[in-house]
């Protein structure tokens, strides 16, 4: 007898980045780096572990349902009424709250092919067909052909800018015309979760460029930029009926009181994320012109990473990495996501890929 769905057994598993210990431990060294997860590497924001100290006080005592303080704190930041938020556990839950609140069975998501691994396990969460676009040769999203590919079964369009892994990024002339073509019942997700890094002018902020088109959704989180991945707390913007509707399918208290405080107070610290996102950028900057030195094809990246396009060379690349102590994210047969560290870090990521490629 089936307990589980059939079609649940060829769905890919989200594979998580190999853990620091697990290969400290594997290579007996001082400490494994870890260049896998998209994290940035400089520990908790000032003032976060005493907010979520102070939380565990009430830590037997459901927390805030609406979210108030939080959401009220967002919408003050991006100019927008706090009925238009909504948090949850990780922008990937929301991600999938988005999913379930627009499709029934048989309906379609459309996104780039590559891009982020849970798109497609969020799709088939809800019965929902996954219409995957090939990326640009370039390796970013083909918007055009993302357009061609909506149907009248299409209900979600997911576009991850900057892209995860490619780290590429779409421009406004291109997503003006993008979301100019796509039909007003169809629902478009900006998934932003790196929005921090980017620095391209041309590359536009969801929220502020198309925060009031009524089929938009912006998606973003505190788990690259803001240094809670381990707490969970994403958020969206969207308009205040697509709020509504999804807020019916949260999971309720879903946003855990450690994470509604830590997020509270790692806005609080905003210099200093500013601080280290520009660090971040710098070494982005320099990472990427050492690995083109070593492979042509590396995408400009606008994100926290880069891609290494290898091919079938990817998989090797990244156990090579990790014999030398750095873990990376290789993706096999088609490339390599590399976090951006510490210099230091890098630096053993740059002398790692130049004795591997
Ligand atoms: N969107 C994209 C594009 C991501 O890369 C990630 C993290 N890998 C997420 C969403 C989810 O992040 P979180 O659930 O930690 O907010």
């Amino acid at each position: 007898t089936r307990l589980t769905r059939a079609d649940l057994e060829a769905l890919p598993a989200y594979v998580p980045g190999k853990s620091v210990a697990d290969l400290t431990r594997e290579l007996g060294i001082a400490e494994a780096i870890k260049l896998a997860s998209n994290e940035v590497p400089f520990g908790p924001l000032p003032g976060v572990p005493e907010a979520v100290a102070a939380a565990m006080t009430q830590s037997h005592r459901y927390p805030d349902m609406g979210v108030m303080q939080l959401r009220d704190r967002l919408a003050e930041r991006y100019g927008v009424s706090p009925d238009r938020i909504v948090t949850g556990c990780g922008s990937v839950a929301l991600a999938e709250h988005l999913a379930k609140a627009t499709c029934l069975p048989g309906d379609e998501i459309v996104y780039a092919w590559r891009s982020f691994e849970a798109y497609p396990i969020i799709s088939a969460g809800v019965g929902a067909t996954s219409i995957r676009v090939p990326n640009t040769p370039g390796h970013g999203h083909d918007l055009t052909a993302m357009a061609e590919a909506i149907t009248e079964r299409t209900r979600l369009v997911l576009v991850c800018n900057p892209n995860n892994p490619t780290g590429t990024s779409v421009r406004k002339a291109e997503l003006d015309r993008f979301l100019d073509a796509v039909p007003s019942d169809v629902l478009v997700v900006l998934d932003e979760a790196y929005r921090e890094f980017v620095t391209d002018d041309e590359v536009p902020d969801g929220l502020v460029t198309y925060g009031d088109r009524p089929n938009v959704v912006v998606l973003r989180t505190l788990s690259k930029a803001w240094g809670l991945a381990g707490l969970r707390v994403g958020y969206l913007v969207a308009q205040p009926e697509v709020a509504a509707a999804i807020r019916k399918v949260l999971t309720p208290f879903s946003t855990s009181l450690v994470a509604q405080a830590a997020a509270l107070a790692a806005l609080d610290a905003e210099q200093e994320v500013f601080r280290r996102c520009a660090l971040v950028i710098s070494e982005r900057e320099r990472v990427t012109e050492a690995l083109r030195k070593l492979h042509p094809d590396v995408p400009a990246s606008q994100a926290n990473f880069v891609w290494l396009p290898l091919g079938d060379r990817a998989t090797a690349f990244g156990a090579a990495c990790e014999k030398r102590g750095v873990i990376v994210r290789p993706f096999p047969g088609d490339g390599v996501r590399i976090t951006i560290g510490k210099p230091e870090e890098n630096d053993a990521l740059l002398a790692a890929a130049e004795a591997a490629l």
